[in-house]
């Protein structure tokens, strides 16, 4: 899966929405985030996002390693 990291926050450009082909990316208060068991995995939203805030779950930099978890329980509340 893909996965939004810190600089997504307070930014919400949503360029990657218009992207993605399963509407698996969501917005939220501060930021999106991608929807892990519904990323097909095709990495269109990747490039398109201004701030380069999009990696794949495997090349998260270390220092926004904990935004694969935030991603991941945005989707578990309620
Ligand atoms: Fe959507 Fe593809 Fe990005 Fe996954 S990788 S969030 S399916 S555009």
């Amino acid at each position: 899966t893909y996965v939004i990291t810190q600089p997504c926050v307070d930014v919400l450009d949503k360029s990657c929405i218009d992207e993605c082909p399963v509407d698996c990316i969501y917005e939220g208060e501060r930021m999106l985030y991608i929807h892990p068991d519904e990323c097909i995995d095709c990495g269109a939203c990747e490039p398109v996002c201004p701030v380069e805030a999009i990696y794949y779950e495997d090349d998260v930099p270390e220092e926004w390693a904990e935004y694969t978890t935030f991603n991941t329980e945005f989707f578990e509340v309620t």
